[in-house]
């Protein structure tokens, strides 16, 4: 084909008009032929620009120009140059823009090539600067003339210049040009028109042309002024309304609706200030305002000063990702740096005192503890509860945990959230029976002190959130057999702690690990920034996970457009818009005030709660915002909060309306999580899945500069959701995921201490720091107790190698201390995998890096309002001492000899699925950034692909696909990144957990909830043993002992594994989802660039004029004869029942249909 498009011959004789008609009928069969790949070689092989010259002789060198040759010719241009990025650009070089326009307005008459025309200049306007100089050249004009007045005569043509007017728009000059024309308000009428005349909607391309027309121009600022000032929301808001019964509608509801959140007047967040309800002073002359970091690179970039740029950028992403790999092999190489005095690493000896463990004191120790261990002999710790068994069974909709096939019920359904008290209480409950002492040991914790250095004011402030106030069911459950019992005063504290007693004797003891007075013991001792005083229910109360998990949510159609309809309600509607301010942490009188009646009450001052403000919108509908991290103006995700007073079977609807992200997990099935106090004193305290009709989306409020502390325009997105309660009046719950407090896993540790065999398991529990807002950061040690006194063992348990395990650097993150907590259950428990891996290794364990963050209800941050695990580099040791401390160990078991084998800090992951690790590898950043690499020169070991090679085999929710080995410049600070690079650890990894779901495996398509976490922290140790035995030498006894129980084990997973046969199915990117484009307004993702669009219309108008010729009798506005006009129709059909190209006798390239019927 090289070549071919040289030889246009210039039309002189009739004979070269047939050559030149012959090689246009050969081209339009060829590529009408096939997929797009044809067009493709063609524009490879200068085809755009052959087409273009053939196009200016033909228009300049005929005067009139001959048609036969041009509408070909001109539906050739239309179809290759949709297809060929640089057609514009091909275009003006071919200075062909004016030729192109007069031909247009020479045809202004005749329909049928005018018709062409507006193809050819649609398909040139896509580029923005052709699209420009055809606007100044009063292109616009030109198709105002055909478009209007409202008439469905000519309706192709119509159509095909509202399609040009439209690419033409995205010219913002375009767009200027038109709003000061008027043209908007012409748009918006005749959009009317067509809205009320196109009854039985046979027009629907034509009203969604002119939508696609009314979202370019209103990309601009003036245009959306001027669309507000033409009553444009009410317009469109009102049209949509006699539109949504009918599915057919939805492309036009969808950009009414986008143009409608576009144009929704840009509002500041209803708070007097972004910045963080809570300050912290900082210590020294460190900086108290935080830096204005720029998230997410989304800003406002409106205004008249755009810069008109071609929209050529799809590659950009990548691009912009693979930028930010590390290719600099200096920096990839590791390399033993300090960033402290060395003689400062003296200080953490004595965070390793298993070092120098000497017999005496282990003597005394287990002396000591004997009378505990007698009593833990009956501890909570059986294999099945950490390794689930391979009876866990699949549902089409839930899973029963612990259940054989045999066993699957009915469809647990909502019967089974109302599971008989004894039914799952039995067998917890004689544990704790059983061990009674240990449940004093508890109460003199809640009775006493627990904490060393204790503000004696402040420990008896402490109290329970009040319970429901619904008398009636109060008494019931509290008073069953006094009939005349008077009001218990129930909306009171609980002051008493008799009242309190009553409450635990009734109850105390069903979650597994979880003690009421444990905890708040624990809570007493908490130093929060507002001085925390109440408890909230869950976390005192306890969590014991559903026997099901659920399903993700499935989208409903069109969820996310009712929503955004609703919310342009409140701006045409404005009637039942309360607008009433029922919660602000700003304004504490606000709380205290007398609550109007039929409205939720809203409460979140207690350890990790998260909510500043609550506004009742509408009866039942609330806005609510959340506060950002301390000393900062940002990171709004988490959130935490009571809200009580309910009616029952009423969904609320609650908008979070302040958030950054720019997609979510909400987005594709995630549910948020509810527990409610009733449901829990019934012998249910669990936190579930919760929410229905959930979606997410860019809302109109914004960060102006100077609210936002120097941050432009920043943009925020609505998480909206609608509840029903399960109670009346009822007090519940609400979180963005499973709440895990600080105090929570302070008691937590106590209870694994007390509960473990101290024979077996070696325990300390230090502090490693002090945090800034005065709180323990604590640091244990996990190994096992040397198997005797003698020196050989003592010698193997001092130089087992070191694991170092961290996790919740981000307070956010609740789903990573639920891992830890699997993990820490596991290392201490009888498991006979845990008492082997003990043996294998010595645990070093700071199982919360961020214990401010996670009191004060930060989402990312620490209070000086930095991200912790940015400072790996160089912490400061004021302002990120858990930090600096951790890495100090770190430091100190390097000059040792001693640094760990394997580094993991545990994650959440917010945006994607799964359990995954990220790793460090300087090849494969390298291979991936397209850099050449000298194999000669770097060598490396992959044994970091080990560990998450086994995790992918032993662990359901753990996905090797989603695992990265990649450097990016923008991690180097990050733990992972600087253990590996200052430490030389091989194996340094994150662990991101997902907050949704699994998109492989086991739990594809269920939420992951409490015991999935857990259970990933388990089979984390499981791994890391697996790994031990592969890649380190071990003694006869353990190899021995592990095969007996891994063989076991490996038939297990074998056994899970074969079940779920898609497991290895690689697939990063989300599911499809109904309205996934459309959760922004961006406007240059639209779907717009299917080809197939304007392909099948130049079909239809072709099948149409075919269909009029054949029968006569219809007039036509056509110039020519009917023959010649079929004439002009050469066939972009494949050839029926040839294989031969339509040349010889049928040399016009008519097709062949034609030649058999009559005429
Ligand atoms: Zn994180």
């Amino acid at each position: 084909m090289n070549g071919q498009y040289h030889v246009f011959p210039s039309p002189q004789s009739s004979c070269d008009k047939d050559v030149i008609l012959n090689i246009l009928s050969v081209l339009t069969d060829l590529l009408s032929l096939g997929t797009g790949r044809r067009i493709h070689y063609v524009i490879s092989k200068g085809g755009s620009e052959a087409l273009l010259q053939a196009l200016l002789t033909a228009a300049t060198r005929t005067e009139p120009p001959d048609h036969s040759t041009l509408l070909p010719l001109l539906r050739l241009l239309a179809r290759v140059g949709q297809r060929d990025r640089k057609f514009g650009l091909k275009v003006q070089k071919a200075e062909a823009t004016d030729i192109i326009l007069s031909l247009t307005r020479k045809n202004l008459g005749h329909h049928l090539p005018l018709t062409h025309c507006l193809w050819v200049l649609r398909v040139c306007a896509s580029n923005v600067t052709t699209g420009t100089m055809l606007g100044i050249n009063g292109a616009m004009e030109l198709l105002f003339k055909v478009i209007t007045p409202y008439s469905k005569r000519h309706v192709r043509t119509v159509r095909a210049a509202i399609g040009a007017l439209a690419a033409l728009l995205k010219s913002k000059s375009n767009s200027r040009r038109a709003v000061n024309r008027g043209y908007l308000g012409e748009l918006l009428r005749l959009y009317q028109d067509w809205h009320r005349n196109d009854v039985s909607n046979n027009y629907i391309y034509i009203r969604r042309g002119l939508l696609l027309c009314l979202k370019y121009i209103t990309n601009i600022q003036l245009g959306r002024e001027t669309f507000l000032g033409s009553q444009g929301m009410e317009i469109l808001f009102t049209s949509v309304q006699d539109c949504l019964s009918c599915k057919n509608l939805d492309p036009v509801i969808a950009t009414a609706t986008q143009i409608l959140r576009k144009c929704y007047p840009k509002e500041n967040l209803p708070v007097m200030t972004v910045r963080s309800s809570y300050s912290f002073p900082l210590p020294g002359n460190a900086k108290a305002e935080p830096s204005c970091e720029e998230s997410e690179g989304d800003h406002e970039s409106d205004g008249e000063e755009e810069a008109e740029k071609d929209l050529d950028n799809e590659d950009e992403q990548s691009k912009e990702e693979d930028y930010d790999l590390e290719t600099d092999v200096n920096k990839l190489k590791s390399r033993a740096v300090l960033d402290r005095p060395e003689e400062e690493l003296g200080q953490y000896e004595s965070m390793c005192p298993e070092l120098s463990l000497n017999f005496q004191e282990l003597e005394l120790e287990s002396k000591e503890e004997k009378s505990l261990e007698d009593r833990t002999e009956s501890l909570p710790s059986t294999p099945s509860h950490f390794i689930p068994s391979a009876t866990s069974v699949k549902h089409p909709n839930c899973r029963w945990r612990n259940q054989s096939v045999t066993e699957m019920g009915p469809d647990p359904g909502e019967q089974d959230f109302k599971v008989p008290l004894q039914s799952w209480r039995k067998k917890e409950e004689c544990r704790w029976d059983q061990s009674n002492e240990k449940r004093d040991i508890a109460e003199a914790a809640w009775d006493t002190n627990f904490c060393e250095e204790e503000d004696p004011a402040r420990s008896f402030l402490f109290a329970l959130r009040p319970l429901p106030k619904d008398g009636a069911w109060y008494k019931k459950m509290f008073c069953p057999h006094c009939e005349a019992s008077t009001s218990p005063c129930p909306g009171g504290r609980l002051e008493s702690s008799d009242t309190a007693r009553n409450l635990l004797e009734k109850h105390q003891g069903v979650v597994l690990f979880h003690s009421p007075y444990f905890y708040a013991a624990r809570a007493q001792c908490v130093k929060s920034i507002s001085g925390y005083r109440d408890l909230a229910f869950p976390d005192f109360w306890g969590h014991q996970p559903p026997p099901y998990s659920k399903p993700t949510l499935e989208r409903k159609h069109g969820v996310q457009r009712d929503k955004v309809l609703d919310d342009v309600r409140r701006l045409i509607q404005p009637d039942d818009v309360i607008g009433r301010t029922v919660y602000d942490l700003d304004e504490p009188s606000s709380c205290s005030r007398p609550a109007a009646p039929d409205c939720l009450k809203f409460f979140s001052k207690f350890e990790s709660g998260n909510l500043r403000k609550a506004i009742q919108v509408r009866e039942f509908e609330y806005d609510l915002i959340m506060n950002a991290d301390v000393n900062s103006n940002q990171h709004h995700q988490w959130f935490y909060f009571e809200v009580r007073d309910m009616k029952l079977a009423v969904p609320y609807r609650f908008n979070v309306i302040n958030c950054e992200k720019f997609n979510s997990q909400f987005n594709y099935g995630m549910q948020l999580v509810m527990y409610s106090v009733k449901e829990a004193l019934q012998g249910r305290p669990r936190w579930i899945r919760a929410g229905h009709d959930i979606c997410y989306y860019k809302n109109h409020y914004h960060c102006n500069a100077t609210a936002g502390g120097g941050m432009r325009g920043k943009f925020y997105y609505t998480l909206t959701f609608s509840i029903k309660f399960p109670h009346k009046d009822d007090v519940c719950y609400l979180a963005y995921h499973y709440p895990y407090t600080y105090s929570t896993m302070m008691s937590h540790l106590d209870i694994l201490e007390q509960n473990r065999n101290p024979k077996k398991v070696y325990w300390r529990q230090q502090t490693l720091c002090q945090t800034l807002g005065g709180n323990p950061c604590p640091l244990l040690t996990v190994t096992a107790m040397p198997e005797s006194k003698n020196r050989d063992d003592l010698q193997q348990f001092c130089n087992r190698p070191y694991v170092f395990l961290t996790a919740r650097v981000h307070p956010g993150e609740s789903n990573a201390s639920w891992v830890m907590k699997g993990t820490l259950e596991f290392l201490v428990s009888s498991d006979p995998i845990a008492d082997l891996l003990r043996k294998c290794f010595i645990f070093k364990i700071v199982p919360m890096l961020n214990p401010d963050g996670v009191i004060n209800g930060n989402h990312r941050c620490s209070l000086s309002g930095d991200d912790l695990n940015r400072q790996w580099l160089t912490p400061d040791f004021q302002l990120h001492p858990t930090i600096y401390h951790a890495k100090g160990l770190l430091y100190y078991l390097r000059s040792i000899g001693r640094a760990p084998l394997v580094f993991c800090d545990y994650h959440g992951h917010s945006q994607k699925k799964n359990v995954f690790l990220y790793g460090c590898s300087i090849k494969e950043t390298l291979w991936q950034a397209g850099c050449m690499v000298d194999t000669a020169v770097i060598t490396e070991d992959v044994g970091y692909r080990t560990l998450p090679k086994i995790l992918d085999k032993v662990a359901p929710a753990f996905v090797m696909n989603s695992c990265s080995f990649l450097v990016e410049k923008s991690r180097e600070s990050t733990a992972r990144v600087v253990v590996w690079k200052e430490m030389g650890v091989l194996r340094s990894y994150t662990m991101e957990s997902t907050y949704c779901s699994c998109s492989h495996g086991l739990y594809k398509g269920l939420q992951l909830g409490t015991q999935e976490l857990e259970e990933m922290g388990s089979k984390f140790c499981l791994g890391l043993l697996i790994l031990h035995l592969k890649s380190l030498p071990c003694s006869k006894e353990v190899m021995a002992q592990a095969a007996l129980l891994l063989d076991l084990e490996e038939e297990i997973t074998d056994r899970a594994q074969r079940r779920c046969s898609n497991s290895s199915l690689e697939s990063d990117d989300e599911p499809p989802c109904a309205e996934e484009i459309d959760y922004n307004t961006d406007s240059s993702v639209d779907g717009e660039e299917d080809f197939s669009e304007l392909d099948q219309e130049i079909q239809e108008c072709l099948s149409w004029v075919e269909g009029k010729t054949e029968d006569e009798g219809v007039t036509t506005e056509q110039t020519c004869s009917s023959r010649a006009l079929r004439r002009l129709y050469i066939s972009s059909q494949p050839v029926p029942n040839s294989t031969t190209l339509p040349l010889g006798s049928t040399a016009l390239g008519l097709y062949n249909g034609f030649e058999s019927s009559p005429v």
